[in-house]
């Protein structure tokens, strides 16, 4: 570096503190502001549209205050940076002390704040859990440790490396780490401690563990992972340590699997356009916690497989389905408890503040109390039965915290007053020797006016001289004569301050019994921190179980609001739903005074491939979608939007639209429906459910219409998964004729005085013709436009009768099975070549033997 201040002792320091940084901007402490330096200074400046200035002549720089740093450090990270927070460890003082006048204040990296490793409520999103993952592997082996440091969740999963990027989509992370690049994910590489011995090690050693069999024995890549993880926690958190609850495995099977391209085409927890809104969430969520929110978006992100499960998530939903006066008070006492797992996540990470214990204080009295009111109910479900022990336990804890701190305590700690009266006796009594002092120095203000005659008098307080007494300039004279008692301490421009013995002693003593307190409240709070820290795993179980009464309760809400039912599970390959609805279309439809027709869908295993054909915007993507919504729903727990739905467990769900509906993505649009075609045709099981919404339109007509055909024959040959289908391909019609499975079916829709009528009805059988130019119409395309369509169409109508159009000749097609064999046909020539024994043979059975294999060739 050649500036000129290059050398001084602070920019070495600064130099050395920025290396250990590396990537992250280092937020340097001096004083009451964090400074920023060089490039650091001109990425923050411009990112928080701040002021960039100079030190010296040189070196850029930029700073932000102290108090207000948490809300810049939001804007930081959300804009994709990490910030590395360079403390002040010693006072000024103690450096001088230590090394002299001139010394330079000892300085550290006390956190690195990365967008996974959030504690703090202003940096997180309330309702949305905030993961953090690490990709390990050992060998061909896979795994994920994943952890949401702010509730302490810490979850397992091992997977195959093509697996990875679904099991990344379910846990949508907010960072992901790994030792090295994994190609198709995004994350920050280069990361140490990926080994399954050093993870075994962490792992024993931060639970006290002697060995994992508790945990089921996890895998060496699982290990790898949580090894990474757990280093990577140490280097971001420093000093302090970050909330896990025992790591919890979770197995690939107990879950629907579910792409990252279908869940986003499913809209299920971020719409399109990446907001929440508009997604399955926000229109199934009527949650009243935060933490139940987050529950929420788990479970719908992963529906289960298990029935059993299921079936008791849905006895708990029924029950307070059943009961509109028991949800409701169900739902108020959940209603106004705080946070209790975020604030666990600040106390165990040692952000915590009196504000924080306070929340646990009535967070564990309200899930008490809930746990006695819940208990008095008859006929409880089993999963309640469950929940309930976990909701309890904490009398000691609540007590504690109740006698220890006043109703609302402040969120800083810094000036004290959240310890109660009556708490603690030393510190009842310092407190009073205090504010007795400050009655002392009211009266002495009193005294000395009357003394001086000065009305004007005034004592006060600041933070450079303490305690002094004021008066007006014009009346100093009096007190500056030299048997005043009072000694001169400051003039100022319209102001004399002094000081007096009786103010001195009077001061002293409320400083000093106020400094005390303090000390004594800070104790108090270290050690109170201690105990609730100490309790942490049950408290979390806490934390988990109101959540789940929450969903349960938010989804009974949601039922009754929208009339829907409680599904019947099944181990087969069916899929019944009458009166089907998609919630957010209808809720967009009925916002604006528009009906939503309820339509049917019977898949079973004789009947298991669904044709949808039928005009644009006659509502086949809508139709799609819901009877995936509703299969996804019902296995997440949850009544569905239907007036009956039987719904066989689904293995996989694959949701794939045809190339140009999603115009806005960079790889050719086309390449991509085919890579994710190709993926459903290798994963999908009989037990998925697929649907292809106009699979094949991304190219020319003659490419496209010859992909959707095949696919549709290998999805009903082949894979045999529960399949909806939906094309505007007339031609795939014919299909019908030579794949037992499969049926036709259309959105109806009619010409009615010349302007076509969208009914959004699905009913049997094809389409019986093609819209195209009347939906042109409707869209409001102009006459002469349509009239000349329609001249072109009547050409290509009337030479497609002629030819028998572009499809001509399909009917004759083999079918796909015969391409598809494994086995390549067997030659009877070779066969009976190979059963020749020669040794065993006369000559005149080997002649006959020539003889018969020739007539074979
Ligand atoms: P397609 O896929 O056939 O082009 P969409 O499913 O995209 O049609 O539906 C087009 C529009 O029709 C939707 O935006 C919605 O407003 C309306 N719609 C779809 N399904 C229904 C329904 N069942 N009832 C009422 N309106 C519907």
């Amino acid at each position: 570096m050649a500036r000129a201040d290059a050398d001084t002792p602070m920019m070495k320091q600064y130099h050395r503190l920025k290396a250990e940084a590396g990537d992250a901007l280092l937020f340097y402490r001096m004083g009451d502001f964090f400074e920023l330096f060089f490039d650091d200074a001109k990425v923050a400046a411009s990112c928080l549209d701040i002021a960039l200035t100079k030190r010296g002549d040189e070196v850029p720089m930029c700073g932000v205050p102290v108090h207000s740093a948490e809300g810049y450090l939001a804007r930081l990270i959300r804009a994709g940076h990490r910030v590395a927070i360079a403390e002040q460890i010693e006072s000024p003082a103690e450096a001088r002390k230590a090394r002299g006048s001139k010394a330079l204040v000892e300085r550290a990296i006390v956190r690195l704040v990365t967008p996974g490793t959030l504690t703090e409520d202003t940096l997180l999103e309330s309702g949305a859990s905030n993961w953090l993952a690490a990709v390990g592997r050992a060998g061909e082996e896979w795994a994920i440790a994943a952890c949401d440091i702010s509730t302490g969740r810490f979850e397992l999963v091992a997977c195959a490396a093509h697996e990875l990027a679904a099991e990344l989509a379910r846990l949508a992370p907010s960072e992901v780490v790994g030792a090295e690049p994994v190609s198709g994910i995004t994350g920050r590489w280069g990361h140490d401690g990926f080994d399954s011995a050093e993870g075994e090690r962490a792992l024993k050693r931060r639970f006290g563990l002697a060995d994992l069999e508790g945990l089921g024995g996890p895998g060496r890549a699982e290990l790898a992972a949580c090894g990474g993880l757990l280093a990577y926690l140490d280097t971001t958190q420093r000093d302090s340590t970050a909330f896990l609850a025992m790591p919890r495995r979770v197995s690939r099977a107990q879950h629907m699997a579910i792409d990252a391209a279908t869940r986003a085409s499913l809209e299920i927890c971020r719409a399109q356009d990446g907001g929440i809104a508009g997604s399955l969430l926000a229109e199934v969520d009527r949650c009243v916690t935060a933490a139940g929110r987050r529950l929420l978006g788990s479970d719908l992100s992963a529906p289960l497989t298990d029935r059993q499960a299921i079936e008791q998530r849905l006895d708990l939903v029924a029950w307070l389905h059943e009961d509109a006066i028991r949800r409701e008070r169900v739902r108020s006492a959940l209603r106004s408890l705080p946070d209790i797992g975020r604030a666990m996540g600040r106390l165990v990470a040692g952000r915590g503040g009196p504000r924080d214990l306070a929340a646990l204080r009535d967070g564990l009295t309200g899930a008490a109390s809930l746990a006695d009111m819940l208990e008095r109910q008859s006929l409880k479900p089993v999963l309640l039965d469950q929940l309930l022990p976990e909701l309890g336990g904490h009398d000691e804890a609540i007590s504690e915290l109740a006698r220890a701190l006043i109703a609302s305590p402040p969120l800083d700690p810094a000036k004290g007053g959240f310890i109660a009266e009556g708490y603690d006796r030393e510190l009842d009594q310092l407190r009073s020797a205090s504010s007795d002092g400050r009655r002392a120095i009211a009266e002495l203000e009193g005294r000395y006016r009357e003394a001086t005659g000065i009305s004007a008098l005034k004592i006060r307080h600041n933070a450079v001289l303490g305690y002094h007494v004021e008066v007006p300039a014009r009346h100093a004279d009096r007190l500056l004569a030299p048997d005043s008692g009072f000694t001169h301490r400051q003039t100022m421009a319209g102001a004399v301050r002094f000081n007096s013995p009786a103010l001195h002693e009077e001061a002293s003593r409320v400083l000093e019994a106020g400094g005390h307190a303090l000390t004594l409240e800070h104790a108090h709070l270290e050690r109170l921190t201690g105990q609730v820290v100490g309790r942490a795993g049950p408290i979390a179980d806490t934390a988990d179980a109101l959540a789940r009464i929450d969903v349960a309760a938010g989804l009974a809400e949601r039922s009754t609001e929208g009339r829907w039912s409680r599904p019947s599970l099944d181990e087969g390959a069916c899929l019944e739903i009458e009166g089907g609805r998609h919630p957010v279309v209808e809720r967009a439809l009925t916002a604006s005074g528009e009906r939503f027709v309820a339509n049917d869908c019977c898949l079973g295993s004789g009947d298991r491939l669904w044709l949808i054909t039928g005009p644009n915007m006659g509502g086949k993507s809508t139709f799609l979608r819901q009877v995936a919504l509703i299969a996804l729903l019902a296995q997440a727990g949850s009544f569905v939007p239907a007036s009956r739905a039987r719904v066989g467990l689904v293995d996989r769900l694959f949701s794939r639209v045809g190339a140009s509906d999603n115009l806005a993505r960079g790889r050719s649009t086309f390449m991509v429906e085919m890579v994710e075609t190709a993926a459903i045709l290798a994963q999908a099981t009989e037990q998925s459910l697929v649907i292809l919404d106009e699979i094949g339109r991304g190219t020319s007509t003659y490419d496209g219409l010859a992909i959707a055909w095949a696919v549709v024959e290998a999805m009903h040959d082949e894979v045999r998964a529960r399949t909806l289908f939906a094309t505007h391909y007339h031609e795939l019609t014919r299909l019908a004729g030579r794949l037992d499975a499969l049926s036709l079916h259309h959105v109806r829709a009619r010409e009615w005085k010349g302007e076509l009528v969208l009914l959004h009805e699905v009913a049997e059988g094809a389409a019986d013709r093609s819209y195209g130019i009347a939906v042109a119409r409707l869209a409001g395309l102009s006459p002469s436009v349509l009239s000349r369509a329609k001249a072109v169409l009547a050409k290509l109508e009337a030479g497609r009768d002629a030819t028998g159009g572009i499809a001509a000749g399909l009917d004759d097609l083999p079918l796909f099975a015969a391409f598809a064999a494994k086995e390549p046909p067997k030659d009877p020539l070779a066969e009976a070549l190979a059963a020749v024994e020669p040794d065993s043979l006369t000559p005149r059975e080997a002649l006959e033997q020539l003889y018969a294999l020739k007539r074979l060739a």
